[in-house]
């Protein structure tokens, strides 16, 4: 147990750590949504930059993101693909290891993904 909580019984310190939890929770959340505000703005800076020196507009932008969108068979404002299949040995292995599990070859994920 740690020592700040070596004073208290057992339910006041379970209910200390719970109140740090929430506090560090909470302190994750708000860091993660100052991170995804400078991604917006980031994203917005690009988009009007590319809009306005391309000659785009905001119908474009919404068609690609729908058709983004629908990579996934499923136009419900996420991208899933949670699984490719090894260019190596062909077995499907998830997004989230660099590298095939089965043959180690090494794997270019989707970026955006
Ligand atoms: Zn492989």
């Amino acid at each position: 147990m740690p020592r700040v909580f070596s004073h208290m019984y057992g339910g006041q310190a379970e209910a200390a750590r719970a109140t740090g939890d929430a506090r560090r929770a909470q302190t994750d959340v708000s860091i993660l949504e100052a991170r995804l505000d400078k991604a917006m703005l980031a994203c917005e800076a690009m988009w009007t930059i590319m809009r306005d020196k391309f000659g785009l507009d905001d119908v474009q932008l919404i068609e690609r993101i729908n058709d983004i969108d629908l990579s996934d068979g499923k136009l419900d404002g996420k991208v899933r693909k949670p699984v490719v299949a090894c260019p190596k040995c062909g077995r499907k292995i998830s997004q989230r290891f660099p590298a095939c599990m089965y043959c180690g070859q090494p794997i270019l994920h989707d970026p955006f993904v």
